[in-house]
């Protein structure tokens, strides 16, 4: 039936939406700070101009997500981000180790999803805003094309997560473009003057094999002189996705209002590029090759940067400098590059790390003049050196994150994101934030609430770590390799490794520190012996420093490179303890020593990486005294990962299903159980692309009980009697099976008072023995 409608009906369908927090962008900062708003109580509404969630990290546009962890490329060790973003990597490492952009889609949208509080916007954009004065934002207005309707969101909070900042820009928010001058903030590696030089945009595309020929006939618009890319030479045939990040172009131009045309620039470039693989005749291998997939939208560096009441700078990530207000970090290189990206004869990028991470403060993470507007993502308040770092997408994330948590501190407070600078509300966040999962560097955790302080916690074990046992594989020394060994203030104990040699030689060996303790840089040597080795099979080799260790800290055991020695590998694997060598990766370093340019205020200093699963492996040793840092007090520490320690409780290899006891002089009540565990925070789990090895990190336990105790009784060395496993325990209806996260927060099915609460555990494997991070209860 033809319906007429007269002309005077034809206005938009208006949701009108109220929220506690608007967030405006849907990448991961958007998701991450939606998510956490969410379920810290907040009504949320999340809009993203998009089909899917992830920004650069959807389908889309198909950027693997990284942050400190620098692909394993720095000596950042153990620094994949917490909290929702790790939810969801290793949820994402978990379904989809293969790296499938499309599954990495479908983890956010569920994620998303899953939350009752939170409103999902989905290919709607925010174009237009109005404030209540001059710095108040009141509503956003949206308008999706889908179904034709016109959003108006009001909210106290508003989140601008939307890479370019579009509510900031708005709004009249403080925003800088282009990079400072060396003097504006005394960063050494800024240029002398201000410019106006910006990263660009780039296009991937993704091939595939057919297994027959297949021809392909480039578009007319494709690049036609491949020479004019200076870098013609470094094409590969299969070079895909993320390897294609230097086809970058546009930085010279608008980078917001000049997108279009750099998008159409990629597109030449990226059938150039592929007309060149497919059609020069010098890639016979890409016979059978077709192109599976070309980006549509191009992957954005970086346009505006806002201003909030500090902006980071190179100098807080080099130095590692602290902030009473640090809420999150960051550790990937300072990363620039030309701004005439695939057509420059520069090489494509710098990357300058800092020994180790670095802690980003609240203040660069709202405007500094618009009172209700919080920043993540790229945007946030950050020097044009300092974003070089800032910018990757975990760490954009974990930020999103506390933004989040203070956000809805602010709405249910009727706060302004500055009021959370005072002391009282600062320390609450950041409680807050360790209590969900985020790590901050060099903040413990404390927490009245959690009753398992209060509890005398004991285990059925504990390990002493008195070396690895040898599985029969060797590996040559073709590197110099370390044991990352946890070491206590006295003396360092000896150990003992078993080589075969070649031939006559001598190995030299070395006792190396951090300069700080929390830091993984072996930048110190406190002793060296040269040790005359002759031919021979399984020959044992006990270093014995004689050195005093001053604090907690990890010691590297250090064998230098010597090709003619193998040292002897081993199978069995423990939370917080490595194998590193020294050597770096190209995709992150020029060589396995930083070497900056002179005078500009970034440190030399080596890398020593660790090797991938299946290949990372310990040394077989022995350690003697054993290492005695895996006691159950760990689990109270306020730590979730290791840092200078393993800061874990870990279980005796020979005890395949240890028990946790905690036992109170009076009764509790007890309704919830929060539980961390080990999933390889030195994993980055590269989101697409990167195959895995594994779905359940090595370390996790994956099994485990909570009953009510009865008091155990304890043998005076602090054995429980019977393996701590009392027979007329009760099990509470809780029970964890299958996991693969790092936390899990558990409820009881109805509050239990008891004196005495039982976790039973078993091992992830006989060659890794249980471990657990944290163990805290609530009322
Ligand atoms: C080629 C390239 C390589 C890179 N390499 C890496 C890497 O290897 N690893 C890594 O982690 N990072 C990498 N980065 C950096 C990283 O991708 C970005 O810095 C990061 O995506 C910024 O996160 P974000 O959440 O702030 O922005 P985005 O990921 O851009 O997300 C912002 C979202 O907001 C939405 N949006 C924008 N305007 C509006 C509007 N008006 N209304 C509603 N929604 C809107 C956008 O659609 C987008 O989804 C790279 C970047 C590029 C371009």
């Amino acid at each position: 039936m033809f319906i007429s409608h007269p002309v005077s009906n034809r206005e938009l369908k208006t949701d009108r939406l109220v929220a506690d927090v608007a967030v405006v962008g849907g990448g991961l900062a958007g998701v991450c700070s939606a998510i956490t708003a969410a379920r810290a109580g907040s009504k949320v509404v999340l809009v993203q101009d998009r089909p899917v969630l992830g920004g650069n990290a959807s389908s889309e546009v198909r950027l693997w997500v990284l942050g400190a962890t620098a692909h394993m490329g720095n000596n950042n060790r153990w620094a994949r981000e917490g909290g929702v973003i790790d939810e969801i990597m290793v949820e994402n490492m978990f379904r989809n180790p293969e790296g499938n952009p499309l599954i990495f889609d479908a983890v956010l949208l569920e994620w998303v999803a899953n939350e009752p509080n939170l409103t999902l916007l989905l290919n709607t954009a925010v174009h237009d805003l109005e404030k209540s004065d001059a710095d108040t934002i009141k509503s956003v207005r949206a308008f999706c094309s889908q179904n034709s309707t016109a959003y108006e969101i009001t909210a106290p909070i508003f989140v601008d997560a939307s890479g370019d900042g579009i509510v900031g820009f708005l709004a009249g928010a403080a925003f800088r473009i282009g990079s400072e001058s060396r003097a504006e903030f005394g960063e050494k590696f800024a240029p002398e003057q201000a410019s106006n030089e910006l990263l660009g945009h780039t296009i991937y595309f993704y091939s595939k094999d057919t297994g027959r020929p297949v021809k392909f006939i480039p578009p007319s618009f494709a690049l036609k002189d491949i020479t004019k890319i200076p870098r013609w030479r470094d094409i590969k045939f299969n070079d895909t996705g993320c390897r294609l990040w230097w086809l970058e172009w546009g930085g010279n131009l608008d980078t917001i209002r000049d997108s279009e045309k750099i998008k159409w620039e990629l597109w030449r470039v990226a059938y150039g590029v592929w007309n060149h693989i497919k059609n020069s005749g010098q890639f016979p291998e890409a016979e059978t090759l077709t192109l599976e997939w070309v980006g549509t939208i191009p992957g954005k560096r970086e346009s505006r940067r806002f201003e909030g009441d500090y902006m980071i700078r190179q100098q807080d990530l080099i130095e590692q400098r602290r902030h009473d207000d640090a809420v999150s970090f960051g550790g990937w290189a300072i990363d620039l590059h030309p701004a005439d990206g695939v057509y420059s004869p520069e090489s494509p990028c710098q990357q300058w790390h800092s020994r180790g991470v670095f802690q980003i403060p609240y203040r660069t993470m709202y405007s500094r003049n618009i009172t209700n507007l919080f920043l993540a993502g790229r945007i946030i308040s950050a020097t044009h050196i300092a974003f070089g770092s800032t910018r990757v997408m975990a760490t954009c994330a974990h930020g999103g994150q506390a933004v989040g948590l203070a956000a809805a501190i602010c709405a249910k407070n009727k706060l302004k994101p500055r009021d959370l600078l005072a002391a009282p509300r600062m320390k609450e966040l950041q409680r807050e934030l360790i209590r969900v999962g985020q790590y901050i560097p060099g903040v413990a955790l404390e927490d009245a609430g959690d009753l398992a302080r209060t509890a005398e916690i004991s285990a059925s074990s504990e390990l002493k770590l008195s070396g690895f046992a040898p599985s029969g594989e060797s590996m040559p020394l073709n590197f110099a390799w370390a044991m990352m060994l946890p070491v206590q203030p006295g003396a360092m104990p000896p150990v003992e490794f078993l080589l075969d040699v070649s031939a006559p030689t001598t190995l030299r060996a070395e006792l190396r520190v951090s300069s700080k303790p929390v830091n993984h840089t072996p930048d110190v040597t406190l002793a060296t012996q040269e040790i005359k080795l002759k031919p021979g099979s399984r020959i044992k080799l006990p270093l014995q420093f004689n050195q005093e260790i001053d604090a907690p800290r990890y010691a590297f055991v250090c064998l230098m490179a010597n090709p003619g020695v193998s040292v002897h590998l081993s199978d069995q694997r423990v939370t917080g303890v490595l194998s590193v060598a020294q050597k770096f990766i190209p995709a992150m370093a020029k060589s396995p020593r930083q070497e900056p340019p002179p005078d500009s205020g970034i440190d030399s200093f080596e890398f020593w990486l660790p090797q991938r699963r299946p290949a990372g492996k310990n040394f077989a040793m022995k350690i003697d005294p054993p290492l005695e840092v895996f006691s159950a007090q760990n689990l109270g520490n306020g730590f979730a990962r290791p840092t200078n320690q393993p800061n874990a409780w870990v279980a005796d290899f020979a005890h395949e299903q240890p028990t946790l006891c905690l036992t109170w002089d009076k009764p509790q009540t007890i309704s919830r159980i929060e539980l961390s565990f080990d999933t390889d925070f030195d994993h980055p789990m590269e989101s697409v692309l990167m195959g895995h090895p594994e779905r359940v990190m090595p370390f996790c336990v994956q099994e485990l009980v909570v009953a009510q105790g009865v008091r155990v009784p304890v043998t005076s060395d602090g054995r429980a009697v019977n393996g701590g496993q009392s027979s007329d325990t009760e099990r509470l209806g809780c029970e964890v099976s299958g996991n693969h996260q790092s936390r899990q927060s558990i409820r009881l099915r109805e509050p239990v008072t008891t004196d005495c609460l039982e976790i039973r555990l078993i091992a992830p494997s006989t060659n890794v023995p249980a471990a657990l991070f944290e163990l805290r209860c609530y009322a």
